[in-house]
């Protein structure tokens, strides 16, 4: 990322003096030792302000008055924060300022690549930068703490937060999980132009049963610990000043009230030092659960599972208030809610907020319009592009040969769509959309024909996302068969059409699961008449999960993720040449819906010499695999060095392969490797990825690449030992530029030498 600016330090903020834990804890415990037990449910309390709900408003705002709220959600406009944090500062008793939370998921103003998106890079620089810039853009106009990074694994792409997190990979999902904690936080709570980041949910979301948005999860430990776990205890290593605990129930006990989980891993066996919140209205749900008996109870056994925080009460109704009463009662000790209570005010103190509970709103607006964001969100939407396929070598396009270009599909010019989920307020013309970001690279020389192709159809039933004030977007409304036949014209008189279809800003994102990953609406019947043409056809997928294009076969096919605010100059300088894709995917394409979930580390089991495929209709293989994406030129791995054919338990292994484009273009490639154990304690998967590196290479450059395997690993959680385990066994390498790469060794590991 040599041609991104950095961004580290701005001056909106605290300047932090890392205060010392005796220091901090000191000045958390004279608070504590003047409020009143309403004041401490309060302090742990996060309310949601409904801003286009007078009513609800009025009683938020008497709450944060009375001291009874320690913190606020869903604000992000710089005046408004700084009248609310007034109320706390200036009219209450003890004057603790107001934390504010808000999802800053890929951006604030400038808008990143989602998620995913960014995970595609393989390149944790990208996601490190990215979510920097959101930092900044955030802590600028006074917002403390972000509900981020979403580090759940996601193996099935019916669910719609696929989108939020970093795939189906524990090693990958670790790698971006800590990248994105540094870039949020910096150097750590309290650096000036950061926020506190909240890895979430906590845990096991992503394998929610069906696909189906917060429904329950059941998974074995060995799911858990191998697969969904790891990047959290990722994002704990690296710092994550708060973490958010999970709506579902994770076999059987709701995650929000799961001792377990909160407690005994997070907090015992990890340590975390930080703050867990629940999610918006979790601590209620307990009760929806069927798991507590009643406001009151889900209250003491939230606070007594782990929780500090709750977070966003349904209308204002907060779990948390009933623990005055508790603790009068002996239900909850005094010392359970002071403990929240002191963590609660300790990021306050670390984040410099009693000082400094203000930012400058002229500032604000200047890091806010600093264009060296948007060079950082176009560089990470270049590098998250994945070029599926590219049978007809239609890309890169050749600007000087090209005449005219249609550009078609109901997503080619919707600066909303372009963006994603999680983005509210924008203004649209900030946006390059992929039609916009072509006719600018493209000038006046070349005639750029549009059409939109088809009506993107509306949700069969609403999101949360559609209430007030966050409304879906009124679509553009067309005459669905006389735009086809308009767009097969276009595409006829063009040289090439560049078809942009996908799913719209909220058919993806929370409480967008799907039954089908069909293109919606007429997409397809678009799609293949435009192909039908017999025209090279480039097809550019705005989506962050496998769609089925039922064997359509464009000349090229590249996934564009949701772009962000630039990415129409992103995919004009990817569809020119000017860059060469190089991303990855981060999770398997099943070649169709009942093949679902098909992680590429998956255990071997019974092979009959007869009907060895697992489905008597359908190959078992992917369409395309974990790891797949192509490039511009083509690259060779050789000379694959393991240092040793054997190494004592617990030893490190370094292994080094050479990479060489063989090609004629500067492009990257991402050297993967993955190992696979013979045999063990437990049976292990066919392969798994354990390191990776993205490289740049001219043509007919060759780099040698590095990779060290620790004894961490070689290990893994056993079902028979109840515990990690690192086997002496044989262990398979694997490196290349997928997961079915097919350079191979091996070495051993020993008990003793
Ligand atoms: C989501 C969280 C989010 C919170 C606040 C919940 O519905 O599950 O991921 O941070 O809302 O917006």
């Amino acid at each position: 990322l040599t041609s991104t600016p950095t961004f580290s330090a701005g001056n909106s903020g605290h300047d932090a003096k890392a205060l010392s834990d005796d220091v901090v804890r000191a000045r958390a415990n004279e608070l504590i030792a003047r409020m009143t037990p309403e004041e401490k449910a309060g302090q742990i309390t996060q309310y949601f302000d409904f801003l286009n709900e007078p009513e609800e408003a009025k009683r938020v705002e008497s709450e944060m008055a009375a001291a009874r709220a320690g913190s606020l959600l869903f604000v992000h406009d710089a005046k408004e924060l700084r009248r609310l944090q007034q109320i706390a500062v200036e009219t209450t008793r003890l004057k603790i300022p107001l934390l504010f939370g808000y999802d800053v998921i890929h951006g604030l103003r400038t808008i990143m690549p989602v998620p995913i998106a960014m995970a595609a890079s393989w390149d944790p620089k990208v996601a490190e930068q990215g979510q920097a810039v959101a930092a900044r853009e955030a802590r600028a106009v006074g917002i403390h703490w972000t509900f981020a990074p979403n580090v759940d694994i996601a193996r099935d792409p019916r669910w719609g937060r696929m989108i939020e997190g970093a795939g189906e990979d524990p090693y990958l999902g670790s790698v971006m999980a800590a990248a994105q904690v540094r870039g949020f936080q910096g150097a750590g709570i309290g650096t000036p132009g950061t926020v506190v980041a909240g890895p979430k949910h906590f845990a096991g979301y992503g394998a929610s049963i069906g696909g189906r948005d917060y429904d329950e999860v059941n998974l074995s430990d060995s799911e858990l610990w191998n697969v969904y776990l790891p990047p959290f205890k990722a994002a704990v290593e690296a710092g994550a000043g708060n973490i958010m605990s999970a709506y579902m129930g994770l076999n059987g006990v709701p995650a929000t009230g799961n001792r377990w989980l909160l407690t005994n891993v997070l907090r015992e066996t990890w340590g975390f030092k930080g703050f867990i919140v629940t999610d918006a209205g979790s601590a209620h749900d307990l009760k929806t659960h069927e798991f507590a008996a009643s406001l009151e109870d889900a209250a003491v056994r939230a606070l007594g599972a782990g929780v500090d925080m709750e977070m966003a009460p349904p209308f204002g109704v907060s779990a948390f208030k009933t623990l005055p009463q508790s603790m009068a009662e002996g239900r909850v000790s005094v010392e359970a809610v002071d403990n929240a209570v002191r963590r609660v005010l300790e990021v306050k103190i670390r984040m410099g907020l009693f000082e400094q509970p203000y930012v400058d709103l002229e500032e604000a607006q200047r890091v806010l319009n600093d264009p060296g964001h948007r060079v950082v969100a176009r560089v990470a939407a270049e590098r998250a592009a994945v070029l599926l396929s590219n049978e007809g070598s239609a890309l890169p396009l050749d600007a000087k040969m090209l005449k005219s270009i249609a550009v078609i599909g109901p997503l080619a010019d919707s600066a909303r769509d372009t963006v994603g989920p999680w983005v509210f307020d924008q203004d649209d013309s900030e946006t390059v959309t992929v039609l916009s970001g072509i006719k600018a690279k493209v000038g006046s020389g070349v005639r750029v024909d549009y059409s939109p192709g088809v009506t993107m159809p509306a949700r069969l039933h609403k999101s949360i996302f559609d209430s007030s004030p966050h409304k879906e977007i009124p679509r553009v409304q067309v005459d669905d068969d006389a735009e086809i036949r308009r767009s097969v014209e276009i595409a006829r008189a063009a040289d090439v059409a560049v078809v942009v279809v996908g799913e719209s800003q909220l058919m993806i994102g929370e409480q967008a699961s799907r039954s089908s990953l069909d293109l919606p609406g007429r997409q397809q019947e678009l799609l293949d008449a435009v192909i039908a043409t017999g025209k090279p056809v480039v097809v550019l997928l705005m989506s962050a999960r496998p769609l089925d294009l039922k064997g359509s076969k464009p000349a090229a096919l590249m996934n564009i993720w949701y772009p962000g605010t630039q990415g129409g100059a992103a995919v004009a300088n990817l569809l020119f040449g000017e860059v060469s894709p190089g991303g990855k995917l981060p999770f398997t394409w099943p070649r169709n819906i009942g093949q679902i979930p098909m992680p590429y580390a998956h255990l071997k089991t019974h092979q009959p010499k007869t009907a060895g495929e697992r489905y008597w209709n359908e190959p078992s293989t992917p369409l395309y695999s974990f790891g797949h994406g192509l490039s511009y030129s083509t690259f060779s791995f050789s000379n694959l060095k393991i240092d040793q054919v054997r190494v004592i338990v617990g030893e490190p292994i370094s292994v080094s392969v050479d990479v060489s484009n063989t090609g004629s273009r500067q492009a990257d490639e991402v050297a993967q490797l993955y190992i696979h154990q013979r045999h063990g304690t437990a049976a292990r998967p066919v392969r798994e990825l354990k390191g990776f590196e993205r490289v740049t290479l001219a043509p007919g450059q060759t780099r040698t690449v590095h990779f060290k395997l620790t004894a961490q690993d070689l290990s893994y959680w056993a079902a028979s030992t109840r515990s990690f385990v690192q086997d002496a066994t044989v262990f398979d390498v694997y490196v290349g530029g997928s997961s079915t790469a097919s350079l191979a060794g091996n070495f051993e590991v020993t008990a003793q030498r």
